[in-house]
């Protein structure tokens, strides 16, 4: 089933808009979640309401980072072992954590191999930067992420792995990637994918593109033949717009 989840990053500021905006958009995910796997991603703070707003609805829980230890002197981590009977899905690796917090590939292999043991789904970030991109090297620095941020994953994995192709130049810029380059990359991390874990086992894994995707450009999107769905920020945080990005997955998706 297609994937898209919604980014809150670190938004709304207090639990009231936090819990109204997913009323907001949980009627329209709700009724499509046949067809669509919804998943909503807000800050840690405001996880436990959202999942009392989301029970038996059939819309997903994911968190935004998880740490690679289960427990002990890590002041200011949350682990997996915290998370797993809250929610479905983290996200690692995010380029806001690799630009601001410093998060190596390293640090993403550990925290996605560690959430894969809690049974947590792990929406594994990996995108080049403008100076890659305008250079032509995206290819390399893809294909480097990719295969150290799953060095410590099987084929056992690959149901509950998610890839999320983000060109960092696309993030929050209202520049979003071509469909073209963005479909050459995805094509690239399933190869590399394959390679590394096999080839069955790669078909499970979901590959998204993510970078200022909105309701008006996300069809060019998931219709792109290896494109399993969407990461959206910006554009998630506005319940009338979310709404509509998942009426039109949930409609191309349906006529596959
Ligand atoms: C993101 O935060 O992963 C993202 C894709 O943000 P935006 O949609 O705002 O570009």
């Amino acid at each position: 089933m297609p994937l898209l989840a919604a980014n809150w990053k670190m938004n709304p500021t207090n639990e009231d808009d936090a819990l109204d905006l997913v009323r907001g958009v949980l009627g329209v995910a709700r009724g499509h979640a046949d067809r669509v796997e919804v998943v909503i991603i807000p800050p840690f703070p405001w996880l436990l309401g959202v999942s009392e707003v989301l029970d038996q609805s059939g819309v997903k829980l994911g968190a935004q980072d998880c740490f690679w230890e289960m427990s002990g002197p890590f002041t200011g981590e949350v682990s997996p072992a915290m998370l797993k009977d809250l929610c479905q899905w983290v996200i690692v690796g995010h380029s806001e954590r690799r630009l601001y917090l410093g998060e190596t590939d390293e640090m993403v292999a550990k925290k996605t191999a560690a959430a894969l043991s809690s049974e947590l789904g792990v929406i594994m970030c990996v995108g080049e930067l403008a100076d890659h991109y305008d250079a032509g090297t995206s290819d390399e620095v893809v294909s480097a992420q990719v295969k150290a941020g799953l060095a410590r994953c099987s084929a056992d994995d690959s149901a509950r792995l998610v890839i999320a192709y983000e060109p960092v130049w696309a993030i929050g810029s209202g520049r979003n990637a071509d469909p073209e380059h963005a479909y050459k990359t995805m094509r690239l991390i399933r190869r590399i994918v394959g390679e590394m874990i096999g080839a069955g086992a790669a078909r499970k894994v979901r590959i998204l593109y993510g970078g200022s995707v909105k309701a008006s450009n996300v069809q060019q999107y998931v219709e792109l033949p290896l494109c399993d769905g969407v990461l959206v920020g910006g554009a998630s945080l506005d319940a009338e717009e979310f709404a509509a990005i998942v009426k039109v997955t949930a409609e191309v998706y349906g006529h596959r």
